[in-house]
């Protein structure tokens, strides 16, 4: 058998359709963000990266900074186990009551990343409670829609952001099942936000959990960075918080935060979080100080939203065209995968700039897109220099302006 000629003929099938992902080859430096390095063949340039989900540069924040490496000086690199088995240490239970604290829930666990708490939460809730049925927006990211698939329950797939499409899927399945639905706030590429209020208020009608996935949320939103849930006030009505470390946080792991006997459950039966060697000590200690820090410095997210404004207003002026919506994600569309790998590589090599093709399977065919994430650390400069960039190329490219 020829298995390297089944691997090529596959991968050159996503070359052809232009959706073969490459790696752009980075240096980050240690408080020059959003400046990093680009390794290229001419050697390694200074480039602004605009599609960083370290949201706030709180991977680089000196307080974060410090903390993992004090950690890693006291008490070594890795965990040695799981949790069970001599892995467990006061740093994760520290960082575990930080998030408990940070959702105004009873308890929270901590995952090796966002995406294995999703898988390893939906995985175990579907198919440990008896009857349960899962109900997934449309638009779940893969992980939920892994964790789903995994728990083998009856599931039904609700239209996105529907809330009367939810409640006739409730409905549909009667009061005696255990009805479980599972949600995002904000939507990473579209950037578009969950009517949460309505959501709850559907859910509760039915007598069905709420699960929802804050991930792009979560240090962002509300007074203390608890998501929009909490800029809501709604925390208390949601059953199950699921966030990650890895993106505004700027470290690593992911969470559910949730009722002390729901977290004890999903302790006790995932198999994801089981089996997995914990998290290093050092890394919980530098996402402790930097969740800590983020629930009383609103200065990140006041500048944040700053910059996400301005990068808007200037790109309606430039003509550029960009998906609205109320979160701090910018899609400029550009509906073509070869297109947009071509834009995003002339940006990088001409103009310093890094902002990564996004292509389908990510998001859908024909819907292509540079998903733009301003952040704190982009100057006024930066926003003009990249708005120039984008305007040069809009002009040269033949794409379609927005209209005014
Ligand atoms: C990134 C992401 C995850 C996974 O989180 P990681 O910590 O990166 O594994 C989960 N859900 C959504 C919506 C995401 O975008």
């Amino acid at each position: 058998m020829d298995f390297d000629a089944i691997f090529r003929s596959q991968l050159d099938t996503l070359r052809e359709e232009g959706n073969y992902r490459i790696f752009a080859d980075m240096e980050r430096r240690c408080g020059a963000f959003p400046k990093a390095d680009n390794h290229c063949e001419a050697g390694r340039r200074e480039v602004t990266v605009w599609c960083s989900n370290d949201y706030l540069g709180m991977g680089q924040h000196p307080k974060v900074v410090n903390a993992m490496i004090e950690a890693v000086r006291a008490h070594g690199t890795g965990a040695g186990g799981t949790r069970n088995i001599s892995g467990n240490t006061v740093q994760h239970r520290m960082l575990e009551a930080e998030l408990a604290d940070l959702h105004g829930k009873e308890a929270a666990l901590l995952f090796t990343s966002g995406y294995v708490s999703n898988w390893a939460a939906l995985g175990t809730l579907g198919s440990r409670i008896p009857g349960a049925v899962i109900l997934s927006d449309a638009l779940n990211h893969a992980s939920m829609i892994e964790g789903i698939r995994h728990a083998r329950c009856d599931k039904a797939i609700w239209k996105h952001n529907d809330v009367e499409d939810l409640d006739r899927k409730l409905a549909a399945w009667g009061p005696d099942r255990a009805k479980i639905v599972a949600f995002e706030s904000v939507y990473s590429m579209d950037g578009d936000i969950a009517p949460i209020a309505e959501i709850v208020e559907v859910a509760e009608k039915h007598g069905a959990m709420t699960y929802i996935d804050e991930v792009h949320a979560v240090g962002m939103y509300g007074p203390r960075g608890g998501g929009v849930a909490e800029e809501l006030g709604l925390m208390d009505r949601i059953t199950l918080i699921e966030g990650t470390l890895g993106k505004a946080f700027g470290c690593m792991g992911g969470y559910i935060t949730g009722s002390a006997p729901l977290v004890d459950f999903v302790r006790s039966f995932a198999s994801g979080f089981i089996f997995s060697t914990a998290l290093p000590p050092a890394v919980a200690a530098a996402a402790t100080a930097s969740i800590r820090h983020l629930k009383e410095s609103g200065f990140e997210r006041a500048r944040q939203k700053r910059q996400v404004a301005k990068l808007r207003a200037s790109l309606d002026r430039a003509g550029i065209p960009h998906l609205p919506n109320p979160s701090h994600i910018i899609p400029v569309m550009i509906k073509d995968p070869v297109k947009c790998r071509e834009i995003s590589n002339i940006l990088m090599d001409r103009f310093g700039i890094y902002v990564q093709p996004i292509n389908y399977p990510t998001v859908p065919k024909g819907t292509e897109r540079l998903r733009i994430t301003p952040g704190p650390l982009h100057s006024d400069a930066d926003i003009d220099h990249l708005v120039g960039a984008l305007a040069e190329l809009w002009k040269h490219c033949a794409l379609s302006r927005a209209v005014a």
